[in-house]
Formats: C-alpha cells, structure tokens, sequence
C-alpha cells in the first residue's frame, strides 16, 4: 500500500482492566503485522486512565503476552496516567472555546430526567437530557465536564474520516449527545485521552476493532476541535464466540496469560489467528 511521505504508526491500546483474551491478540496481531508490512512502527499504550479499574498485575500480563505472542513494539511503552496534565491542556482549551459545561448529574438523577422527557437514544444509550446545560456550575469535587455536542459540531461543520475497510465515512458524533470528557475518578475520557495520544504519537492508521467504529465519529470531532491531524483508520473484524458475543464480554474464552502459563505456543498460536484457524466455538465478525 503506498501512504505516500507519511511513515506508517500503528499502536495497540489495551486498559488493564482484566487479562488479555484472544480478541486481543487478534487486534495486537492486525496492528503489529499491518505497521511491519509496510515498513512502519508499531506502538503499545497502556490506557491506565482510570486509576479505580486499572492494575499493575494486568500491565505486567499484557507486557508478557506480546511478548510470548512475538508481538514486538517499537519505543517505549506510552502509560496514560503519566499525560495526565497533557489531556487537562487540552480540556483547558475546550473550555476557552465555550464548548464544555460542568455537570452535577448523578446517574439517578439523569435516569430520572430521561423517565420525565424523552431523549434520543445513541450507541451508548439514551443522551443526556442536558441539565446542567448552560448553568454555568463551578468546577467541584462532584463534577464532571461535558462536551455541548450542538455547539461543537455547529463550529466545525461536516466532517469525514477514511476507513480501510468501510471507505470514506461522514462523522456524525450527534450520535452521542453531551458526552462525558473528564470526570475525577478517571480524569480523562477514553475519547479525549486517545485522540490526544494518537496525534501526540503520530498515529497515522488507527487499527482497531469494529466494536470501536462508532466512536471514531467522536474522535473525528475533537481532532477538529483541537486542531489535530487526522489519521486513516481500520476497524477490523472481531472474533465471536459461539453465541455470537465479542470475546472481550464472553465467559468462554481464556485468558492469554492462562494458556501461556500452561505451557502453550504463543507464536503459533498467533500464527493460527493470522490463518484464520481459530479455535472450536470461535468465529470471525463479518468485515
Ligand atoms: N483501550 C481500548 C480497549 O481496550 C482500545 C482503544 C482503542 O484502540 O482506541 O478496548
């Protein structure tokens, strides 16, 4: 494939929240082979960002996976929880530009305002029905920042990003309402702290799971926002088990660093899921 004078930087970006399944290896596996196909890099980000869910054993056990997968990185390993301040820079200029509020919801408070009236209903849920919306509350110890997706979206105009699998696709991040930036538990959001990370890392193709598609329409927003380069993006296939459940929800997968402590080939193991010749009861989600 040619991409032109841009060099080729794939990452992997797995939360150690839980072990590594085989749904992993197989996204480890398309970024790490797409990055050393076309003479690229391959990157490994921890996303650590929430300190309440994240463990230092399931970081040890994914630096040990790819490793027994023969999965090798390029650079250091990227740890969210130290670019703390970087995302904040960033939330910083979302608030300059008007385009974020403070929120006191709670999650009962909101249901209750959804049960009173109606809102629309996107990949995530139903939206928040937009309370706190132009209050102007403080900053406080029980507040989260939201993005006013209406605003947001008016300034930048219509947006599209370029999918390898799926072609050019027009972003539609009104799917989703005000969503959540920051809160104080897990300082930024997956959104915020990705975007910012893929450009900061000169990720010029994002490879990823389908699952993860929808919220590439917001990602495609806040690199308008926050004037940041947009890279091409391949969300993969993803293995199912027999009930058609994705294997990072199923109960019937195990865990990697599981068969690696029982003695298993890491390598050929990865080799398979390169072939396609995926394990009894394991399937692959149509591309
Ligand atoms: N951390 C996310 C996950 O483990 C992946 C994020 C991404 O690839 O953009 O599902």
């Amino acid at each position: 494939m040619d991409f032109g004078q841009q060099p080729v930087v794939t990452r992997f970006a797995p939360s150690p929240n839980g072990y590594l399944h085989l749904g992993h290896a197989y996204a480890a596996i398309c970024a790490h082979d797409f990055a050393r196909a076309n003479g690229g890099s391959f990157l490994l980000r921890i996303e650590d960002i929430d300190g309440t869910r994240s463990r230092a054993e399931f970081v040890e056990a994914i630096l040990a996976d790819l490793d027994w997968l023969g999965l090798e990185h390029d650079g250091a390993v990227v740890y969210q929880s130290r670019r703390v301040k970087f995302y904040r820079a960033a939330l910083d200029r979302l608030k300059a530009l008007g385009l974020v509020y403070c929120c006191v919801c709670s999650r009962s408070q909101t249901a209750a305002a959804i049960r009173e009236r109606p809102v629309r209903h996107g990949p995530d849920g139903p939206h928040y029905p937009g309370t706190c919306r132009g209050k102007n509350l403080p900053e406080s110890e029980e507040t989260c920042w939201r993005l006013d997706m209406a605003k947001a979206t008016e300034i930048t105009g219509p947006l599209v990003w370029r999918d390898l699998a799926s072609g050019e696709q027009r972003a539609d991040p009104g799917l989703f309402g005000d969503i959540v930036l920051w809160r104080k538990d897990a300082p930024a959001s997956y959104h915020l702290a990705a975007t910012l990370d893929d450009a900061a890392d000169a990720v010029s193709v994002v490879v990823r799971g389908q699952d993860l598609l929808a919220y590439t329409h917001i990602h495609r927003l806040l690199q308008a926002l926050l004037d940041l380069s947009t890279p091409l993006y391949w969300h993969h296939a993803l293995l199912l088990d027999d009930t058609g459940e994705k294997l990072a929800k199923s109960k019937r997968s195990p865990s990697l660093s599981a068969l690696r402590k029982n003695g298993e080939d890491g390598r050929h193991i990865a080799d398979q899921l390169r072939l396609g010749q995926l394990p009894l009861g394991i399937g692959l989600s149509k591309a």
